[in-house]
Order: C-alpha cells, then structure tokens, then sequence
C-alpha cells in the first residue's frame, strides 16, 4: 500500500513510498483511510526540526490528525465495519507513569509516550492501518468528512477544560477571551468559546482572507491591528495563546486582566533570543495572581468531548475551515502554505 513516509531529522525527507500492510501486531480493527489534516507538527517534521521513527525502523510514516472506516473489527468490540473512526495520537508510556496508568497519557510525567505520526509510532497517512479499539474514537456519521478536524478539536477541548478547572479554584466568572492566532486551532479555540458563551476576541496579523468573517459568524471580534491595543482596551480574563510567536506570548502575559488565566498552546521554534525584563513579568504575574499554563495533546475523554462539540457547530462554519484537499499523490502541495490556507487536508477517500 501507499503510505507518506518521512525520514525524522533529515530536511526533505519525506516522499510517497510503497509500506508493507499494517500487520495484525499494531491491533484487530481495520481501518481504510480517508483523509490525514496537516497542521504545523507535520511540517516541522518534513522540515527534519521534530519527530522520531518507530525503533528499528529508519522511516516514519507520517499523518496524526486522522479520518478513517472500519473495514474490520472483531464481534463485540464496539465497533463496527463502515464506522467513522478516528485514531487517538498518543499511547500512554510502557512504565506506566501515574498519568498514563490512569489513562490520561495527555499528562504524561517520564516522556516515554509515543505518537503516531510524530513519535516512535507510524502515522495514518498511509492507505489502511490497523489500532486496537481503545485507540479509536467513533466519529458521529453527521459529521462526515469534517471528522478529520477531531484530534485538533480534542487538543482545544482539553485546553479549556483545564482553564476551568484552573478558573474555579476560586470564585471565577471570566467575561472575556483572547485567542491569539487564528489558524485551525485558534478557530477551534473561539468556537469552544463561543459555545460558552463568553465575549470572543481572536487576534491575527491577517486582514484578509477567510479568517475575519470566520471570526465574526461566531459572533466573536475580530483584530488585526495592534496587539497593544486590544488587551488594553478589553483585558482578557481567559487567553488562548495558539501562535507561539515570542512577542505575542509576552504581550498577553502583560497585557491580560487580573486573576487571568493564560493558556498557552502555540509551539514556538527554538533559538530565538528576545530581551525580557523577568522581574517586571514575575511581579505582574504574582501581584495579580494569574495563572500561566502550557497545554499539549489530548486523552479519550476530550476526543469523545471533541466529537460531540464538533456534532452540535454548524456544519458550514466547520466545513469553511478546510480550506483545501489535496490527493495522496499530490501530498506535497499539502505543505505549500497558501495565502487564504486554514487547514490542508491530504484525501486518500
Ligand atoms: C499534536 C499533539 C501532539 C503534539 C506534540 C501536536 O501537533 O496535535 O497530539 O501531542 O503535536 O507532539
């Protein structure tokens, strides 16, 4: 079958190869592809900065942010030939450590995790693969192709369940958000927003494009103008920092209001040297008792959380997010970054 493969650490690795079929070791459940989204991990793996093949293998085969269908499954197991699945992208390490032995592999302690795709497990950009079916979340029929968007949707859904948790330490009533960026998973972070019905504002450098008016049909405020500008005039009580650009993440750490909650999800690249003032961040940050947290991956729960947020928003908005699909054969257009891109889908239907 064919599969996109990748060498980890080595710049243009990555071609269309020819795999062996998934053996029956990797789980029961058959699975035929039909699309792998492409998000900024994936190109920073083609780009040799991330990602580690599985021991023993030189390649890995790439693709994290799955959809697939069942072609087979054994009797009783919970799912079913011609079921939309998605794969869940981390397994838990072999310790286990505490986090991953209560299933929350998310939260990973010794780093020992793998992930499909991205490390130390083949990925599902290839034309069938195998899971067992604690590793497949049920996609509602619903939602169709717009399945694919569930792991970046998980990764937001466990992003705000934890500022919850973290608000209600104390008597908290947030009003206002900020999402910084609006890619893929700053829209999925407004989207989780609005549905809370809290006042959304979403900073991106964009003025054009798609991404404005994606904003305002969720009701929520759009910026391009000056970061500066908009956390002074509207301190958020709750940021969603999905850019991982240095400059915004220091300016939403200034700029939110008191007793904030900061999450941040962007990953930024490494070897960018900026000059901070600390003790001028520290004393904001603890005379007004915020709270600055980084948040990755996604466990079970906020996968089937993610399904059923994904089955209640409006179809049409979510479809708009995929901005193009492209053919296997022609994947490497999926990692030419266009100007009115949101996510990139490869099609393997
Ligand atoms: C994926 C996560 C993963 C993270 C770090 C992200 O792109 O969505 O599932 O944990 O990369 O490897």
């Amino acid at each position: 079958m064919q599969a996109l493969t990748v060498q980890p650490g080595v710049a243009s690795s990555a071609r269309l190869d020819e795999v062996p079929e998934p053996p029956a070791g990797d789980g029961s459940v058959l699975v035929r592809t039909l699309a792998v989204g492409i998000c900024g991990t994936d190109s920073e793996i083609v780009a040799g900065h991330y990602g580690g093949a599985p021991p023993g293998s030189e390649r890995l085969v790439l693709g994290h942010e799955s959809l697939g269908l069942v072609e087979s499954a054994p009797a009783g197991c919970g799912l079913a030939t011609g079921d939309l699945v998605v794969g869940i992208v981390r397994h838990p390490d072999p310790v286990p450590c505490p986090s991953c032995a209560a299933g929350e592999w998310d939260m990973c302690r010794n780093g020992l995790y793998t992930e499909h795709g991205i490390k130390e497990r083949h990925g599902f950009c290839a034309e069938r693969f195998r899971m067992e079916p604690g590793f497949l979340v049920r996609v509602p029929h619903s939602l169709g192709a717009l399945g694919v968007l569930l792991e970046p949707a998980s990764v937001l859904v466990k992003a705000w369940q934890h500022i919850e948790h973290i608000g209600h330490r104390v008597q908290w009533q947030p009003a206002r958000v900020l999402v910084t960026g609006a890619g893929p998973i700053g829209l999925l972070a407004a989207l989780l927003a609005a549905a809370r019905s809290l006042e959304v504002h979403v900073f991106d450098r964009e003025r054009e494009g798609p991404k404005p008016a994606l904003v305002r049909a969720l009701g929520a405020h759009y910026h391009a103008g000056a970061l500066a500008d908009v956390l002074a005039a509207a301190p958020p009580d709750v940021v969603l920092e999905c850019t991982g650009a240095a400059s915004v993440v220091l300016e939403v750490l200034h700029g939110s209001a008191r007793g904030a909650v900061v999450c941040l999800v962007g990953v930024s690249p490494a070897g960018r040297r900026m000059s901070v003032d600390v003790g001028e961040l520290n004393r904001d940050i603890v005379l007004e008792n915020d709270v600055v947290f980084g948040s990755v991956n996604a466990n079970r729960a906020h996968y089937e959380a993610a399904a059923r947020a994904l089955a209640t928003a409006d179809a049409g908005w979510l479809a708009a997010l995929i901005s193009r699909r492209v053919p296997l054969r022609s994947w490497a257009d999926a990692f030419e970054k266009r100007r009115d891109d949101i996510k990139v889908v490869i099609d393997l239907a």
